[in-house]
């Protein structure tokens, strides 16, 4: 059906590879690569499958991009390397004509901020060249954003109060460990709080609001209150919301290890001097710490994301919670990666599955929550991420 591009070789591209790999019918040729073509090679081994090609691409370049699309001929590039490549890559897809996909938002290396105003600026340039760009389709953002979709498509008349749950009840047996990018994560959750009240932004401290929530198959776990990035977009799109939060479960070991890596100066994003050398403390953090990708093998537990939502049907007040739970087991029996990575490339998978199928296809840069929720939703079930729905619950919120 399609040839796809995919850029980023860690853990979500690793997940990524397999599951297109197994999916011939709809990804006929793939080509993985990366800043370092050795860990593509890796995947691509491993998977044992010669429809996987591999390259090197630094894709902060984007005469190199255009180079490489231009030679392999892709249908759409799937951008799972990190955000900071992301308005590269779209330049290199605007360039060549062909479609892009994304699974978390622009972000400058010298500022943590966590907004679409920098891909959302693209939309008329993607428009006027008849090209498709899909962001945030990972879990979160991405299946929170579908889920939410489907809600008010199939459950609701108006969505009013929306809280995205997001726990990992996962043990990897280290001390401390990310489980994905640590630059990435440890600059996410060190970052002031923030929701949506009443037509406006109400900011936090870092981890000022939290309480124990209830997860199917896990129990109550202490959830605080963090700033993420699909909030911007569904407000937005669903405007009938009078408040959306964003719930992340951390353990008191993983806050005391980041309380220090922040007191000490180790998250810092500015460069400092180093034996004559420039480096940047949150970067050097991240080759001392384990590897997301590596920490599949002796994970045992299981995530469980969803949304919790409050609003009206039939003129009638209505509760409903939606989620998925993935066994890290599970996730790295199958792929070879842990669940954080496999709830991000399943989902990437499938929405470029639905780009290449016709399904969500439209000129313009656009959020996944403006797609058709009902085949992605089908898609879930069939590859690995099956969901649940409770009607009429306590959301302990
Ligand atoms: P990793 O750090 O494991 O992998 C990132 C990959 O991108 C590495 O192979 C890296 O290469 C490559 N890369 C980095 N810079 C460049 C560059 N300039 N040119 C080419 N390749 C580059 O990250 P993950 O796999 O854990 O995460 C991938 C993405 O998924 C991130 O953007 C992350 O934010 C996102 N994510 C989204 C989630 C969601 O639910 N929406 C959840 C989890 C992650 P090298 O090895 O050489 O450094």
């Amino acid at each position: 059906m399609g040839k796809v591009l995919i850029i980023g070789a860690g853990g979500v591209g690793t997940v990524v590879a397999t599951k297109m790999a197994g999916l011939p019918e709809v990804f006929t040729e793939i080509m993985l690569a990366s800043r370092t073509k050795s860990k593509c090679d890796v995947i691509a081994d491993k998977i044992g499958n010669n429809r996987v090609k591999t390259a090197q691409v630094n894709a902060d370049n984007v005469p190199e991009l255009v180079e490489l699309i231009k030679s392999f001929g892709p249908d759409i590039v799937v951008n799972v390397a990190l955000p900071y490549q992301d308005l590269h890559i779209m330049d290199a897809c605007l360039e060549t004509g062909v479609a892009y996909l994304d699974t978390a938002n622009y972000e400058p290396l010298d500022e943590a901020k966590y907004e679409y105003k920098w891909q959302w600026a693209y939309h008329d340039k993607f428009k006027d060249a008849g090209i498709t760009a899909i962001l945030g389709c990972g879990f979160d953002p991405g299946v929170t954003s579908i889920f939410t979709a489907h809600a008010a498509k199939h459950h609701f008349d108006e969505i009013q109060y929306l809280d995205i749950v997001d726990c990992n009840g996962g043990d990897h047996g280290k001390a401390f460990a990310t489980n994905f990018n640590p630059e990435i994560n440890i600059r996410e959750v060190t970052q002031k709080g923030k929701f949506w009240e009443n037509g406006e932004w109400v900011e936090t401290e870092p981890h000022e609001i939290h309480k124990p929530l209830n997860y199917p198959n896990i129990g109550d776990r202490e959830s605080y209150v963090i700033y993420h990035e699909e909030l911007e977009s569904l407000v937005k799109n669903y405007p009938t919301l009078k408040r959306a939060r964003f719930w992340m479960t951390f353990g008191q070991e993983y806050l005391t290890h980041l309380r220090v890596i922040q007191n000490i100066g180790m998250a810092g994003i500015e460069p400092i001097m180093y034996e004559g050398k420039e480096i940047v403390p949150i970067q050097f953090l991240k080759a001392v710490l384990p590897n997301p990708g590596d920490l599949g093998e002796n994970y045992t537990g299981e995530t469980s994301i969803g949304c919790r939502i409050k609003g009206l049907k039939d003129g009638k007040e209505k509760t409903y919670y939606i989620y998925n739970n993935c066994s890290h087991q599970a996730a790295y029996e199958e792929t070879g990666a842990q669940g954080v990575s496999y709830t991000t490339g399943v989902p990437a998978t499938i929405g470029a599955m639905m780009y290449l199928q016709g399904l969500w296809k439209k000129a313009g840069v656009y959020n996944v929550e403006e797609f058709n929720p009902d085949p992605f939703m089908e898609k879930l079930n069939q590859l690995g991420l099956p969901w649940i729905e409770q009607h009429d619950v306590d959301l302990e919120l």
